[in-house]
């Protein structure tokens, strides 16, 4: 038994949608002890993402929504690590725009609990960004991973196809915001933050 560990990495690529095409840096969060992990999105780089994983034993690659530039290399390092990608099944739809014909291995569903080590990550569906973005909630820890759904300084774009501005506020108010405010947000891109500092940020909806 070891002791819980948060790693980090960045990884730089691009994001398309909707025939646009931008630049973007993803984040690479991995959650776990020395021996095993969960990995939290698959942006751009096996090789940027396997440097974070160190060669522990990979349990799930767990995605927080299907944009390209959080999957794009969910399929060949899920071969390569063996195993199982995790995905909302609401983002179906978003997901084959980028790997059509493949299919994620298992659904995240709301409330679903995912073990590695000590700990557990509790799915948050947090509809907003996109239909199926959720959130990984660490109690044990005080983290919660947001993916695209909350940012250091607001929430995540809505200016896309499948994304709706209303649902993801009202996903942040009722599933972020009902958070212990001391928790620690980790988020897709960017710096983390915290519930406290978010709440107390003068939103463009109050
Ligand atoms: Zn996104």
């Amino acid at each position: 038994m070891t002791d819980v560990r948060v790693d980090h990495g960045v990884t730089a690529g691009t994001f398309s949608l909707d025939g646009e095409t931008f630049e973007v840096e993803n984040n690479i969060w991995v959650v776990g002890n020395d021996d095993e992990c969960l990995v939290i999105d698959a942006p751009h780089s096996v090789p940027d993402i396997e440097a974070v994983i160190g060669g522990r034993r990979v349990l799930a690659i767990v995605c927080t929504h299907a944009h390209d530039d959080h999957v794009r290399v969910a399929p060949e390092l899920a071969e390569d690590v063996d195993a199982p990608i995790l995905l909302h099944p609401d983002d179906a739809e978003v997901w084959a725009l980028t790997h059509p014909g493949i299919e994620p291995d298992g659904p995240l569903m709301d409330g679903k609990r995912i073990v590695v080590g000590d700990i557990a990550l509790e799915v948050l569906h947090t509809p907003g960004h996109s239909p199926g973005s959720v959130c990984l909630y660490s109690p044990d820890l005080g983290v919660v991973f947001t993916g695209d759904t909350l940012f250091e300084g607001g929430p995540g774009a809505t200016g896309r196809s499948f994304s709706d501005h209303d649902t993801i506020v009202a996903s942040i108010q009722q599933r972020l915001f009902t958070l212990p405010p001391e928790t620690t947000v980790h988020t897709g891109h960017g710096s983390s933050t915290t519930i406290r500092a978010e709440l107390d940020r003068p939103s463009e909806d109050a």
